[in-house]
């Protein structure tokens, strides 16, 4: 037998990978069951089942996003340090700053402040692997909630087009970072182009709205419920539960 490599004996980077490839296999394995539960009875509510977990999952990926944005870093963990750090970005000063904050902060202030980083390098975020998009996605969201689905079918033997609805919504909502990143690379899939003509997905233009103000337009997906987001955005910032503070991380 060849010797095999165990995780303990792994680096850090290349255990959260393995974490991911095995939680996507999960999940793949508890889609192809949503799947078969879906079709298992066709009907007419179908399809509206799936355009509404679509919009669903849109409007999933908009909140997150909003929250996310405005949510403010900790302060003290040299996040600033590395936001607004003007030498190149490749230098080993520079990685070794970046790893150390990291290190000092959670999986949510990382994820915060990644969305913050995307607004002034947005196209960092397209040259990722599919697997670092989609991995926590599908770790701490789409998994479990995936698991939670199939969990309450043998409950309560919930309707075929309700499970048509929970696979759209998951779909979407694993691939949220996958889509944003597809708006801001240029050589995507086929499928993308196809999506985007068919409005399944939004183009690169009408995400352009949100990266020119940060004030709106936050679901990056189809973008069919920033109509919808818009205004709650809006309320939210007027009665300051959302700051301008939280945009960047601070000293
Ligand atoms: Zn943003
Ligand atoms: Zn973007």
């Amino acid at each position: 037998m060849a010797k095999l490599d165990l995780p303990g004996g792994l680096g850090h980077q290349s255990r959260v990978m393995l974490l991911s490839r095995l939680a996507v296999g999960a999940f793949v394995a508890a889609m192809i069951g949503i799947l078969a539960l879906a079709v298992r009875d066709v009907g007419l509510w179908t399809v509206p089942a799936l355009l509404v977990g679509w919009f669903l999952a849109d409007a999933a990926s908009g909140l997150t996003h909003m929250i996310m944005d405005y949510r403010p870093c900790p302060s003290g963990r040299g996040l600033a340090q590395i936001y607004f750090y003007e030498g190149s970005r490749e230098s080993a000063d520079y990685v070794q700053l970046r790893d150390a904050a990291m290190a000092r902060i959670g999986p949510l202030d990382r994820l915060t402040y990644d969305f913050k980083n995307h607004h002034p390098r947005p196209d960092a975020l397209g040259r990722r692997s599919v697997w670092r998009q989609i991995g926590s996605t599908v770790i701490v969201g789409t998994l479990p909630v995936s698991l939670l689905l199939l969990a309450l079918w043998a409950v309560v033997d919930l309707p075929s087009a309700v499970m048509a609805g929970g696979f759209s919504f998951l779909l979407g909502s694993a691939f949220a970072q996958y889509f944003h990143g597809t708006l801001h690379r240029d050589d995507n899939p086929r499928i993308v182009h196809v999506m985007r003509a068919c409005r399944l997905l939004m183009t690169p233009a009408a995400h352009e709205k949100h990266h020119a103000t940060l004030k709106q337009d936050f679901a990056t997906n189809c973008g069919w419920s920033n109509p919808v987001i818009n205004p709650l955005f809006r309320a939210a910032h007027r009665a300051g539960y959302l700051r301008d503070e939280g945009l960047e991380p601070h000293h």
